[in-house]
C-alpha cells in the first residue's frame, strides 16, 4: 500500500476504545498509514477548544481523509451540532450506509443488502429554527435544486459503479409538497436524462417504512434527504443487528469522512465492551475509497482480507456483547487480527 496520511478523531464515549481496536487491525493487516490525530466534540471542548476547531477542519482538508469516531455535541449549551458543522464546512454532501447481514449475526431477516445514500447538508439539519411567537416556535426545512441534483447524480453514478440494480426515493412529497417534491423531482431528472437504465422507485416514507421492515430484500439503494436518511439508517440497523454493525462514509468532491453510524455511547464507554465493527467496516470502506480514487490497489486488497477476517470471526461466534456474545471490545479486535488470510 501507498504511504498514506489520514487524520484520526478519536472522539468521544466509547470513540477512543472503538478507535484503538480498529487502527490495531489496521496495523496488523499490514496498511501504511501515518495517523494525524485531531480532536473534536466534548474532548475538544476539555482541551479548550471549540466544539469542532478549526485546525481539525483544515488538517483534514489538508489530508483529504479522516477516520473519526462518535463526537459529543453538549445539548442546550448553544453549540451547533459537531457532525452537522463537520458535513457542512466541508461539504462532505454524499452519506453512504451499507447495511448487509453479516455471517453468524441471526436476526428476523437473512440476505439483507441495502445502500442507503442520505443527503448530508441540508433539509431541517439547516439548524434554522426561531420562536414565531411566545409558545411557538419554528424549523426551516431547506432544498434547493443544486443540492438535490448533486446528491441524486451522486447516488445513480454509484448504482453504477457498483453494479446495482434499483434506486429508491422515500419521500414525504404529498405533504412537503415544495421541499420534497423538489427532491425527488431532481432525482426524476436524473434518472430520465442520465440513468435510465438503472431502476427508479419512489415510495412515501411511512410506507416505505412498513415495507423496508416487512422484507427488506425488495430494496438495493435508498436515496433520502437529510432527516429521513438518519432515521431509516437506524431503521435499517435494526434489520441486521443493530448500530453495532452498521459503518458510514461522508463524502464529498474534495475530502472524505469514515466513521460509523452510531454515537458516543456514553452508557457503556469505557467499560471496554463496545462493538469495534462498526467502525471497522467504515475503515475498510475508507481502504476501498483510496484503492479507488489513487488507484492503489494493496489498499483494496487488505479491504478484503480485514473483512474476510471480521466475517469469519463473526462465523466463528466472536461477538461483542450488542451481538449476544460475550467478548470485549479488545478481545474482538484480537479475534479479527488471528483471523486475517495470509
Ligand atoms: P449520541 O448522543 O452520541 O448520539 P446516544 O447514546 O444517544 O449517543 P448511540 O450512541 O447512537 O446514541 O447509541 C444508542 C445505544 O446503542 C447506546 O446507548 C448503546 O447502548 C448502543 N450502541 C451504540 N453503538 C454501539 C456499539 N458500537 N457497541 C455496542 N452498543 C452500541
Amino acid at each position: 500500500m501507498q504511504p498514506c496520511s489520514i487524520v484520526l478523531i478519536p472522539g468521544d464515549g466509547i470513540g477512543p476504545e472503538v478507535t484503538t481496536a480498529t487502527q490495531r487491525i489496521l496495523a496488523a493487516a499490514g496498511t501504511n498509514i501515518e495517523w494525524i490525530p485531531h480532536q473534536a466534540g466534548l474532548a475538544a471542548l476539555a482541551a479548550g477548544d471549540d466544539v469542532m476547531p478549526t485546525s481539525t477542519l483544515e488538517a483534514i482538508a489538508q489530508h483529504g481523509l479522516a477516520l473519526k469516531g462518535p463526537c459529543t455535541t453538549p445539548v442546550g449549551k448553544g453549540f451547533s451540532s459537531v457532525n452537522v458543522q463537520l458535513r457542512k464546512r466541508l461539504n462532505l454532501y454524499a452519506a453512504v450506509r451499507p447495511v448487509r447481514s453479516l455471517p453468524g449475526v441471526h436476526t428476523r431477516y437473512e440476505n439483507v443488502d441495502l445502500v442507503i445514500i442520505r443527503e448530508n447538508t441540508e433539509g431541517l439539519y439547516s439548524g434554522v429554527e426561531n420562536e414565531v411567537t411566545p409558545g411557538v416556535v419554528m424549523s426551516m426545512k431547506v432544498a434547493s435544486e443544486s443540492s438535490c441534483t448533486r446528491i441524486a447524480r451522486w447516488a445513480f453514478r454509484y448504482a453504477t459503479h457498483r453494479q446495482r440494480r434499483k434506486i429508491t426515493v422515500l419521500h414525504k412529497a404529498n405533504i412537503m409538497k415544495l421541499t420534497d417534491g423538489l427532491f425527488i423531482r431532481c432525482a426524476q431528472d436524473i434518472h430520465n436524462k442520465e440513468y435510465p437504465n438503472i431502476d427508479y422507485q419512489e415510495l412515501i416514507i411511512d410506507a416505505g417504512c412498513m415495507r423496508l421492515v416487512q422484507d427488506p430484500s425488495k430494496f438495493d439503494m435508498l436515496l433520502l434527504e437529510n432527516l429521513y436518511g438518519d432515521v431509516v439508517s437506524d431503521l435499517c440497523a435494526g434489520l441486521i443487528g443493530g448500530l453495532g454493525v452498521v459503518p458510514g462514509a461522508n463524502i464529498g468532491d474534495e475530502h472524505a469522512v469514515f466513521e460509523a453510524v452510531h454515537g458516543s455511547a456514553p452508557d457503556i464507554a469505557g467499560k471496554n465492551i463496545a462493538n469495534p465493527l462498526a467502525l471497522l467496516m467504515s475503515a475498510v470502506m475508507m481502504l476501498n475509497y483510496i484503492a479507488d480514487q489513487r488507484g492503489d490497489a494493496d489498499a483494496g486488497a487488505i479491504a478484503t482480507r480485514i473483512r474476510t477476517a471480521y466475517d469469519q470471526a463473526l462465523a466463528d461466534q466472536c461477538k461483542t456483547g450488542d451481538l449476544g456474545g460475550d467478548l470485549g471490545t479488545d478481545a474482538f479486535a484480537t479475534a479479527v487480527i488471528e483471523r486475517l488470510p495470509a
